[in-house]
């Protein structure tokens, strides 16, 4: 019997491609993930992750029969206009005709949308903004990722270009951004910046592991230079979350990515910071700002559910 009640994630990154099954419950039934391949054809990599998408089916001891979509993520966008994915950096691809190839290899209805954006959209059915409309996600992580929600649905601007958090501007000819523009959020904000700051300030000694973790663990044991970097790092991420609220004042914000670990180490001076910096804050408080609660997942769980999007 086919029940349709099913869904089907698919999180694009340059190392993986993660397949999950995704029930009406938001719960995750099964996983598959296996390596990107980055490198090789669009052809190879689209039929791939068609595969992996089939493998976690499978492994949930479905069939095609049972699910209803397949919602994918990807470190990209979709020209709404042209339907081409404009860029994904992680295989090198410029305006790809992604349906034509992912339909080719599936007879699902797909979606493919920004994976910040489908993470935001997952935190919102299923994790921290579970009951809110309007919410801010984002991502410290590698990059600055970010979703907005505006009314239950993703905001991405014109022709679905919009919603890049990360490539706001914090300094006007700052720090060089993986995009190739200099000064944005990402460039202060994301964990690979956090690093790029340590090692210049020459804190990592010989035995330390160069991550952001560390810059963390050593500010927490009271080393002045790391607690420079990270009152730093905290008052750049406050300037840039500030301006959002300025924009869209949400009813919350959510932050995820591996920074994120560092919890009420991170949270404290944010919050603290935020009540200096933000416009209306005396007056009108701040939305909560709180850590994403679904890690990886939200993305998957997110991508399952794009098809609301439509409705
Ligand atoms: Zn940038």
């Amino acid at each position: 019997m086919s029940t349709k009640s099913f869904r089907l994630a698919l999180d694009v990154g340059g190392t993986n491609l993660a397949a999950a099954v995704v029930d009406q419950e938001y719960h995750i039934l099964s996983r598959e993930s296996i390596p990107a391949g980055a490198g090789r054809s669009i052809d190879e990599i689209t039929s791939d992750m068609a595969k992996v998408s089939r493998m976690a089916v499978q492994k949930a001891g479905l069939t095609l029969e049972d699910m209803s979509f397949w919602g994918i993520g990807m470190p990209s966008c979709v020209n709404s206009k042209t339907n081409l994915l404009v860029h994904a950096n992680c295989f090198g691809w410029k305006n790809v005709p992604i349906y034509d190839y992912l339909k080719k290899n599936m007879p699902l209805p797909v979606r493919v949308e920004n994976d910040a954006n489908a993470a935001a959209y997952g935190e919102l059915i299923a994790g921290a903004a579970r009951g809110y409309k309007n919410a801010l996600m984002v991502t410290l992580g590698t990059g600055v990722g970010g979703g907005i929600i505006i009314d239950g649905k993703i905001y991405a601007g014109a022709d679905n270009l919009g919603g890049q958090i990360g490539h706001t501007k914090l300094v006007y000819d700052g720090e060089l951004c993986t995009c190739g523009q200099k000064g944005c959020l990402e460039a202060y904000c994301s964990a690979t910046a956090l690093i790029k700051f340590a090692k210049r300030a020459g804190l990592y000694n010989s035995g330390s592991k160069e991550d952001a973790q560390t810059v963390f663990r050593f500010a927490k044991e009271g080393n002045p230079l790391a607690m420079k970097l990270i009152d730093d790092y905290v008052s750049y991420l406050a300037a840039g979350l500030s301006s959002l609220i300025a924009i869209f004042r949400p009813e919350i914000i959510i932050i995820g990515g591996g920074v994120s670990a560092a919890g009420e180490q991170l949270f404290v001076p944010l919050r603290q910071k935020l009540e200096n910096c933000t416009f209306g804050a005396a007056q009108s408080g701040l939305p909560p700002v709180v850590c994403a609660e679904l890690g990886n997942d939200a993305g998957l769980i997110g991508a399952a559910y794009l098809d609301m999007q439509n409705q």
